[in-house]
């Protein structure tokens, strides 16, 4: 196209979050020549920018911070490292070896080595729900109105309903009582929590705030403003049970019902999608059906902590990073398999390339006490693990070691056995 800029670049990133942000850092720690990190947003950071409460970085950093200063020291790390960053830059189709972006300077046409996917994730809304009743005003995603609180410091409402337990209908139960409204329950479909339990003891026992476990939300009422909404217990297969409804008067109804990742940039490159986790299928390299293209972070598989999300993605920046020198191992892959009680494995393959060990990643189907967690292949167990208790909202890992890893011959499948099912 005529006057459009091309740039070649030996890696770039798309989104400059938490995962971008990391997986910059270690593909020049790495030795990638020149790193590019586009952002369609006007400042770097993502969505830790609008979560101002502490909690983030026991994990990576060995003290808790808040979101936006966690996300400053990978600001920082990224730009010591020596990586670029372009904001106000939207990544709009990915093609084989090219990435097209609209930049504030026009049409901008990125050539890379290697690209690493950190777009993130959106909310589900009512439409993705389907709530029947009428459509006033006072209806948020629990992250909108976290970002009209945090960041434009606007009130939201007054008296509060929350759908959905988790981590941020949570959080934002909390944030919201310490702005002075009323959270009159946290309404929730399964008939167990569906976040963290920190979470619940921080943001809804601390403060009084009533968890109804298998409920939901079955009319919603109000002209221009939201004034009341219906809920209903439900049965075991979730339908509301007749009879049993009640109606509570609030102006503000939230909605954390789940987090879906932001692929259509990899859909526009044929990159084959999990549709579990709706994110990219990925070996342990972080390597997805194109093999010049990395994903990591929420993108990938929607994460419980930022700790995470930042070791994940310092991978998927290292080996970018080598697969742009043309050094990232190759060698036959066999796919990981979710076992009873497993809902997903993160990688979806690993190849049997011995120089390091791998790390799964997955999620139960149901809470449980005394769980053994097992990864085997061929009948044979390559890794173990013991908890106490589990539940869907935390994410599990299982290490094999390197030695296991050059062996395999066949699939791997990862499996929960409960001492005691909660639910
Ligand atoms: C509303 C909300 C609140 C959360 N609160 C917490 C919390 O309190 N504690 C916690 O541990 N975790 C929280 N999380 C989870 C949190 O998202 C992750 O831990 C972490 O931020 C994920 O990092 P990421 O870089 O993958 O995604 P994000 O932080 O979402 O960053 C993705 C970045 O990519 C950019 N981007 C997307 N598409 C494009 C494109 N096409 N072109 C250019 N740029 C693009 C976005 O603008 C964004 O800056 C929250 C998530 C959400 C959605």
């Amino acid at each position: 196209m005529l006057g459009m800029k091309t740039k070649t670049c030996d890696v770039v990133v798309v989104g400059a979050g938490p995962a971008g942000l990391s997986a910059a850092e270690a593909a020049k720690s790495a030795g990638a020549g020149n790193v590019l990190i586009v952002e369609r947003d006007a400042a770097a950071g993502g969505i830790l920018r609008q979560c101002i409460h502490p909690g983030f970085g026991l994990k990576v950093f060995g003290e808790e911070l808040t979101g936006p200063e966690y996300a400053e020291r990978y600001i920082e790390r990224a730009a010591a490292a020596g990586a670029e960053l372009l904001t106000g830059t939207t990544a709009l189709e990915l093609r084989d070896r090219e990435l097209v972006c609209a930049s504030p300077s026009g049409i901008v046409n990125l050539r890379f080595g290697a690209l690493v996917l950190a777009m993130g994730c959106r909310e589900r809304t009512r439409a993705n729900l389907v709530i029947p009743g009428a459509r006033p005003s006072g209806i948020y995603t629990a992250g909108t109105a976290q970002k009209l609180i945090n960041l434009f410091g606007d009130k939201v409402g007054r008296e509060v309903v929350i759908l959905g337990s988790g981590d941020i209908g949570m959080i934002m139960a909390r944030r919201l009582t310490l702005e002075g409204a009323h959270v009159k329950a946290v309404v929730e479909l399964l008939p167990f929590l569906a976040g963290l339990a920190r979470n619940k003891a921080q943001c809804l026992d601390d403060f009084g705030i009533p968890l109804l476990l298998s409920h939901t939300v079955v009319d919603i009422d109000g002209v221009d403003r939201l004034t009341s909404v219906t809920i209903a217990p439900v049965d075991e297969k979730r339908r509301p049970i007749p009879g049993k409804e009640e109606k509570i008067a609030c102006d503000t109804l939230l909605l954390s019902v789940g987090l879906i990742p932001e692929n259509e940039l990899s859909r526009t490159g044929g990159i084959a999608l999990s549709p579990v986790t709706r994110g990219p299928v990925v070996n342990q390299f972080k390597q997805t059906s194109n093999p010049a293209v990395f994903a990591c972070g929420n993108v990938l598989h929607v994460n419980d902590l930022v700790d995470h999300v930042s070791v994940e993605s310092a991978e998927a920046g290292r080996n970018a990073a080598l697969y742009a020198a043309g050094a990232l191992p190759s060698a036959p892959a066999f796919p990981t398999v979710a076992g009873p009680g497993v809902r997903y494995v993160c990688p979806q393959s690993v190849v049997a390339d011995g120089g390091e060990d791998v790390t799964l990643f997955f999620r139960t189907t149901l809470p449980g006490r005394r769980t053994e967690f097992l990864c085997t292949s061929g009948g044979k167990v390559l890794a173990t693990r013991k908890s106490p208790r589990t539940s869907p909202g935390t994410m599990e890992q299982l290490v094999i070691p390197k030695d296991a890893v050059a062996a395999l011959d066949g699939p791997v499948e990862v499996r929960c056995e409960h001492g005691e099912v909660l639910a």
